[in-house]
Formats: structure tokens, C-alpha cells, sequence
């Protein structure tokens, strides 16, 4: 049985990440950020997923910090043997116009968004690299590919996201192991209940199909970029947006 990790998969698109790829039939390891309300969470998506008849593991890990993605995926690897899917998804946001941001908000959003996606990737590429096989998929943001006002840290974070999934598509592409990113638009999750109904407007005028993304929608493509059928592809950005900014 094939192995997925989903990091911060205890709620919104990374939960609806780790049930689609349960059905789709890998054993699902459910990263969630260290606290009694993350893990009550993660242990009720870990039910859905075993639902599917697939195996889970809950781990509690701050992605941010290297150690505990190394302590992770060395308990990945003895509960599972192999890891074969990574979806780098965990992300926080700390919006504010340029001007007004604190030096804590900016380095805390490329913490979590951008220094885990190294972490992560550093820490399970080299199981991959021995297996010889890998799916990497990052979770960026229209944010990284146009800007956005207000997103100062948010979009450098997520800008940086794609230039390591091309450098990794590059580095790792000779031994099967692919890695792409997926660049969601407004997608209804707790992130963006978060907005204010003007933001709210004002977005929805932007968006072709004229109304948000739901976590399934980014889900459907992840597995697309998981599944056999996208073996050849490597390096790539998916737009998921309902043809935002066109
Ligand atoms: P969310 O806030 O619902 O989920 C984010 C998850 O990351 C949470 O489970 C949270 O606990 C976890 N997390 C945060 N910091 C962590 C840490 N240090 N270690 C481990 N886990 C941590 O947000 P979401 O909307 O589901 O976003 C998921 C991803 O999609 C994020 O990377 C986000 O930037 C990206 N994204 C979301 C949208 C959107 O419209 N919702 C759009 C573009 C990109």
C-alpha cells in the first residue's frame, strides 16, 4: 500500500486533501500543529479517511521547525516503510499593507508557508530518493503568481513555494520523483471565512466563474497530480482559480 503525507491536514483544503487521497487508496499520515483542538481534528479526518479502508497516523508537528519534520518522517517511515505522496500544504497567514508589517509577522508567515516546504522536502526526498519514486505536490497560491495587496509576506512565501518545486522537479526528475504546485484562488475554508464582505465582493468581480472554489475542487487536482496518469508531468504550476486574473 502506497503512503501520503498531508501536512496540516486537521481542517479545510489539506483535510479534504488527505480523504481524497484516502479513496483513492493510500495509507494517509495526517500532520496536524501540535494542540488538543489539532489532534481532536485530525483524529475525526482520520476517521473519514478510514472510512476508504486505508490505515492513518495522526502526528502532531510544527512544519516550520526542521527537527520535528525529521522526528516525523523517521515515525512515518517505521510505521508505513515507504513514502511515496507528500503534499506540503500547512500555511498561515499575517496580512497587512507593506508599510505597516512587523518584521515577527513577516518571518513567521515565511516560516511556516516556505521554511517548512524545505523542511519537508529535504527530510522526505531523501526516502524518496532511495525508493526511487515520489510525488511532491506544493500548495502555492495565486498570491505568489500575480501579488496581492495586503500580502506582503504571504505572497513572497508563496512566489517561493514555486521557484523550489521547479528547482525540485529538476533536481529529482532523473530518479522518477516529480514535484509540482498547485496555485489555488479563493477556496471557502476557515482562511477566507476570515475576509470582510467588501474583500468578499471585490474578489468575486475578479473571478470569471463568479464564485469561490470549494476544497474539493483543489482535492480532484492533487489526486490528478498523485495519480499515474500524471507521471510525466514535473515542474508545473496548476492554477485552480475559476479563471481569476485571465
Ligand atoms: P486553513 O487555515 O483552514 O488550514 C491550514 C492548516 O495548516 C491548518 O490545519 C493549520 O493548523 C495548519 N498549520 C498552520 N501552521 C502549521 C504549522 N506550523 N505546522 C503544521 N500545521 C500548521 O487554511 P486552508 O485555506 O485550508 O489553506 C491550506 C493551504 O492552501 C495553505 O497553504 C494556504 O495558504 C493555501 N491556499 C488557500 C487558499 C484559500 O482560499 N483558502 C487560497 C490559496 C492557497
Amino acid at each position: 500500500m502506497a503512503t501520503a503525507i498531508i501536512t496540516g491536514a486537521s481542517q479545510g483544503i489539506g483535510a479534504c486533501i488527505a480523504k481524497r487521497l484516502a479513496k483513492d487508496g493510500y495509507d494517509i499520515v495526517i500532520n496536524y500543529y501540535p494542540s488538543e483542538d489539532g489532534k481532536a481534528k485530525a483524529q475525526d479526518v482520520a476517521k473519514e479517511c478510514e472510512a476508504f479502508g486505508v490505515k492513518t497516523f495522526c502526528y502532531g508537528a510544527d512544519v516550520s521547525k526542521f527537527a520535528d519534520c525529521e522526528e516525523m518522517v523517521k515515525a512515518v517511515k517505521a510505521e508505513f516503510g515507504t513514502i511515496d505522496v507528500l503534499v506540503n500544504n500547512a500555511g498561515i497567514t499575517k496580512d497587512g499593507l507593506l508599510a505597516r508589517m512587523s518584521e515577527e509577522n513577516y518571518d513567521a508567515v515565511i516560516a511556516v508557508n516556505q521554511k517548512s516546504v524545505f523542511n519537508m522536502m529535504k527530510t522526505v526526498c531523501s526516502v524518496m530518493m532511495k525508493q526511487r519514486s515520489g510525488r511532491v505536490i506544493n500548495v502555492s497560491s495565486v498570491a505568489g503568481l500575480y501579488g496581492n495587496a495586503g500580502q506582503f509576506n504571504y505572497s513572497a512565501s508563496k512566489a517561493a513555494i514555486i521557484g523550489m518545486t521547479k528547482t525540485a522537479a529538476k533536481e529529482f526528475g532523473s530518479r522518477s520523483i516529480t514535484c509540482n504546485a498547485v496555485a489555488p484562488g479563493f477556496i471557502q475554508t476557515p482562511m477566507t471565512d476570515a475576509l470582510t464582505d467588501d474583500q468578499k465582493n471585490a474578489i468575486l468581480n475578479q473571478i470569471a466563474m463568479k464564485r469561490y472554489g470549494q476544497v474539493d475542487e483543489i482535492a480532484g487536482v492533487v489526486s490528478f497530480l498523485a495519480s499515474p496518469d500524471a507521471s510525466y508531468v514535473t515542474g508545473q504550476v496548476i492554477e485552480i482559480s475559476g479563471g481569476l486574473s485571465m
